[in-house]
């Protein structure tokens, strides 16, 4: 007997199977795997608006995400 895995979904806190057959696991559908990738990029990275060219010097550091949250 194999009771499918379930977990509980890191966006919404739904079940979700843990099973190969939810392509979206550990999420509980592709709209929570959407949001936390977004979430996830938007917290963790700032990602740069213009490539500088790159000089290998005088490269400032990315802003404080936590600056973004006050
Ligand atoms: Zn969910």
């Amino acid at each position: 007997m194999t009771a499918p895995r379930i977990g509980r979904c890191p966006q919404c806190g739904a079940p979700a199977t843990l099973e190969t057959s939810n392509a979206f696991r550990p999420f509980c559908s592709e709209r929570c795997k959407l949001l936390d990738f977004g979430a996830w990029i938007n917290g963790q990275y700032t990602i740069p608006a213009v490539e500088n060219d790159v000089d290998g010097e005088d490269i400032e550091p990315p802003n404080d995400p936590r600056d973004r949250l006050q």
